[in-house]
């Protein structure tokens, strides 16, 4: 059979059939056209060479037999064969080569390569936002639905949810008669594991926007060695899937923002520390700016898009240590002095002296006055007490506890804390000076084993975890099923 009475059989695309490439026979005739084209969306090619898929490497290049060469892998070969000293030009001018052929075709006839293609990820299903950011709840149903989440800090989510309320109708408000809002930049004060990364995910959860969170202490002078600032925006595009609108609305939260302080005593130049407060002066306040696409650093290679910052809300936090002592140091001044006279170390031992934090703190601490400039919502978070960390474990609609919970109760396992235990872990984890994040890794210890035997016994239908067990004076007390019980 020629090849022509070939492909009068079961014809194939020009390009293939100029090759010399004979049809696969694979049945594909009888597919329907909306068959393949379900299959196209369900599935996305595989570079031959690198194996990266096409959401990663880009478009791809189909050359016969079903094979997909992304873009970069067919650069690389034909650089290599630029490169390796092979005189194509003589080749080409000579008449000799007159069709460049970089992989011979004739070798991978009737060769069949694996398969091409990768399943795609289904779309998460979206979660229906509690709130839309045009009809904006008032500032106390946003504060009850982070009740929900987060124990204690009243003041805190109190603060949050009038910047947040008063924000989001700024976005939506014109500056048309001249009037400006500004914007409400916050910057929250409190030790660790207080809650404060938790309270901004739960808020960022509630008004579906992107949220990107980034640790100060990466941030660097553009130009040198660390993320360069703008790179902070760049990671909140790629939370809104690359949509530039939604991300122009979304939440950046800098952690640790107290390692950016100016650094006293130092006659080296300063590329992380007030050089990064200098460079954060323009995002804050609303720049425009060029992101890479997809990508955390730019390069010749990748797309840039135009973010404005204007409408983003920037959340500052910081354990900031030693600010206790400045607060006091000027506490104990102001009441030495005048009328209000006082003794001197009246607020030596006072505690959650965070809450009485002033700008003029935080600039002593090493903030420069324009970044608190941009700034203007200062508040702290109190440490959890004992009695939080308790409440912290059972209550939130997402509790440790819960998780626990929900776990055993695929085996039909019911499982009950003591009062006492919740407090002798609480107190466990208070220790740590960790705040709530020592919690999770307390009781994870002892969960351990109790995972691990549970499901071996189908007989049993609940665990209480009592104060013994955890202190590791006696285990925890097990109760068999109902009918089984009645047996025994
Ligand atoms: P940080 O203040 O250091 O940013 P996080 O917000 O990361 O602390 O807190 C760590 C974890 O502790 C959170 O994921 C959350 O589960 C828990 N947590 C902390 N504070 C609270 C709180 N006030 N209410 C409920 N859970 C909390």
């Amino acid at each position: 059979m020629s090849d022509q009475e070939f492909y009068e059989v079961e014809p194939v695309e020009e390009g293939e059939a100029s090759m010399g490439n004979p049809p696969v026979p694979s049945g594909k005739g009888d597919e329907t056209s909306s068959g393949r084209q379900e299959e196209t969306e369900e599935y996305e090619q595989v570079c031959y060479l690198c194996r990266r898929p096409e959401r990663i490497a880009g478009k791809m290049i189909r050359i016969p037999n079903d094979i997909c060469i992304c873009q970069d892998c067919m650069q690389k070969t034909f650089d290599t064969m630029n490169h390796s000293g092979f005189p194509m030009d003589q080749l080409m001018g000579s008449g000799k080569m007159p069709n460049i052929s970089m992989i011979n075709l004739a070798d991978l006839q009737g060769f069949s390569p694996q398969p091409q293609k990768i399943k795609k990820k289904k779309k998460e299903k979206k979660e229906q936002p509690q709130f839309d950011i045009r009809s904006i709840p008032a500032p106390h149903k946003i504060k009850a639905s982070l009740d929900e989440y987060v124990v204690g800090q009243e003041h805190a989510k109190k603060v949050m949810s009038v910047a947040v309320y008063n924000h989001y109708k700024r976005v939506a408000s014109d500056a048309a008669d001249g009037i400006e809002i500004e914007k409400s930049n916050m910057l929250m004060i409190g030790p660790t594991g207080s809650g404060k990364t938790y309270m901004v995910k739960t808020l960022a959860r509630l008004l579906d926007v992107p949220l990107a969170i980034t640790d100060a202490t990466s941030l660097t002078e553009a130009g040198y060695i660390g993320d360069d600032i703008e790179s902070v925006v760049s990671k909140l595009l790629a939370a809104a899937d690359n949509d530039v609108e939604r991300a122009e609305h979304g939440i950046i939260f800098i952690d640790e923002i107290d390692k950016i302080a100016k650094k006293r005593n130092t006659n080296q130049r300063d590329v992380s520390g007030e050089s990064v407060q200098q460079g954060m002066l323009k995002l804050l306040e609303g720049a425009d700016v060029e992101v890479p696409v997809g990508a955390s650093s730019k390069n010749a290679m990748v797309p840039m898009v135009t973010v404005n910052t204007r409408n983003i809300l920037f959340i500052c936090g910081g354990a900031f240590p030693d600010l206790e002592e400045i607060i006091k140091e000027r506490l104990n001044k102001e009441a030495s002095i005048g009328f209000k006279a006082d003794l001197k170390d009246k607020y030596d031992k006072e505690e959650n002296i965070l809450t009485k934090v002033l700008v003029e703190d935080v600039r002593r601490y090493g903030m420069i006055p324009e970044f608190l400039g941009r700034m203007p919502i200062l508040f702290s978070l109190e440490a959890l007490t004992e009695e939080m960390l308790v409440r912290v474990l059972a209550e939130p609609k997402n509790a440790i506890i819960r998780q626990y919970q929900k776990l055993l109760a695929m085996d039909e396992v019911k499982l009950e804390f003591e009062e006492a235990a919740l407090h002798t872990i609480a107190a466990k984890a208070k220790e740590k000076k960790v705040g709530a994040r020592a919690l999770r890794a307390i009781l994870e210890e002892f969960m351990l084993d109790i995972m691990y035997e549970i499901p071996k016994d189908d007989n049993i239908g609940m665990v209480t975890i009592t104060k013994d067990y955890i202190e590791g004076t006696g285990g925890p007390m097990i109760t068999l099923r109902q009918g089984i019980l009645g047996h025994s």
